[in-house]
């Protein structure tokens, strides 16, 4: 959909770009201040595998600190983006005859890495009259012995859904009788704005069987850095060191020690950008709810809209291709996340305010005249 939409900007055509899933905000100053004096201090080679020293401690800190847990520094792993975690997750768990959970709609990555390794995938499907959470029933129908991994993404991407601590307690109660592991994708918690953030791995007995995904990218506005980490249990933790070490060597290292500088702060930064996608998230929900054929339920977290767009009478796919073409509006249609897409947009609201107002303003027009 960017290649497209770029394609009409190249025509000269005019695109708001709701489709892109990474802060539109530059990275904070006293990060890449921290990263250039890195740099121009020689810190250019690479670094340990699993992390320079000052880096994990700093993660096990904040980590710990945030979800209530106690981790130190051996059990962090820094890694290229938060992505590799995904991928090296699932290929040391699952494998022929193993059965994962995941979301549906979710982030495409995962049924994609399952199904490479594999391992029958298991959607659980997030419906909207259920604010996209998890079915309990329905989840707990869908465990079974070869269950080996559930894969949980709470804030997700891309509903905007939010787990509550009552779903991850069933999860919890399942996972320790049936004795499968939990990833879980958090790499949007500071992006929880109606609740405070719970993980999975704070509750009794997870901690040794959760595998926890987190990242710069999000947070600190730093995709292209691509610096993640992981807290990942003693027992697999060999194993994803030597992933590491042979896939990738080690995170780029002057840009650890900018991320150092991101975990000590100043948070202001964050806490300013956070501010204003909630503010977006209000603006563009009543918006869309506004629409002919459209309805929104309000996302708890992370910075996408997924409005249902079944009244329009277009498919996602079609609804979504025409707003390109015909109002310039860039959005990703809910299939490009799995069947239970079908009916939505993804509305990607990391985008500055007055553009968001003129994309509701494109799409209101578009809907008014194709109705
Ligand atoms: N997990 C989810 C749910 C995401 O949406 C993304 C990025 O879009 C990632 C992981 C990967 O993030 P990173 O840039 O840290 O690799």
């Amino acid at each position: 959909m960017l290649a497209r939409a770029r394609a009409l900007e190249r025509s000269g055509r005019d695109v708001v770009h709701l489709e892109i899933g990474q802060p539109d905000f530059p990275t904070p100053r006293h990060i890449r201040d921290a990263a250039i004096d890195a740099l121009n201090a020689g810190h250019t080679g690479y670094s340990p595998t699993p992390g320079i020293p000052e880096l994990r401690e700093a993660i096990a800190e904040h980590a710990s600190g945030l979800r209530g847990i106690a981790v130190g520094p051996e059990r962090i792993i820094v890694t290229p983006g938060a992505k590799p975690l995904l991928f090296y997750a699932v290929n040391a768990l699952a494998g022929a005859g193993d059965e994962v959970i995941y979301p549906d709609p979710g982030f495409p990555m995962y049924r994609s890495l399952i199904e490479h390794a594999g391992a029958r995938p298991v959607p659980i499907r997030l419906r909207e009259e259920n604010a996209f959470r998890f079915d309990i029933d329905e989840f707990r129908r869908l465990v079974s012995d070869r269950t080996r991994l559930v894969i949980l993404n709470s804030p997700e991407n891309p509903t905007g859904g939010v787990l509550s601590r009552s779903d991850l307690e069933a999860v919890a109660a399942e996972a320790r009788s049936r004795g499968f592991y939990v990833l879980s994708d958090e790499v949007y918690l500071h992006f929880a704005y109606d609740e405070p953030f719970t993980s999975v791995a704070s509750l009794p007995g997870m901690l040794d069987r959760t595998i926890i995904v987190d990242g710069f990218s999000k947070t600190w506005a730093m995709t292209g850095w691509r610096l993640g980490w992981g807290v990942v249990p003693p027992e697999l933790f060999a194993t994803f060191e030597l992933y590491n070490v042979n896939i990738v060597s080690c995170a780029c290292t002057f840009g650890q020690h900018g991320a150092i500088a991101a975990i000590r702060g100043p948070w202001e930064p964050v806490e300013e950008m956070i501010a204003e996608f909630r503010r977006r998230r209000d603006f563009l929900v009543d918006a869309l709810n506004a629409l002919p054929g459209v309805s929104c339920v309000r996302p708890r977290g992370a910075f996408y809209a997924f409005p249902n767009i079944t009244g329009t009478g277009l498919a996602a796919d079609e609804l979504s291709r025409r707003l390109l073409d015909e109002a310039g509006v860039a959005t990703l249609p809910g299939t490009a996340f799995g069947p239970a897409g079908a009916g939505y947009l993804r509305l990607s609201y990391a985008s500055a305010f007055e553009r968001l107002e003129a994309a509701v303003e494109r799409m209101g027009r578009f809907l008014a005249s194709s109705s």
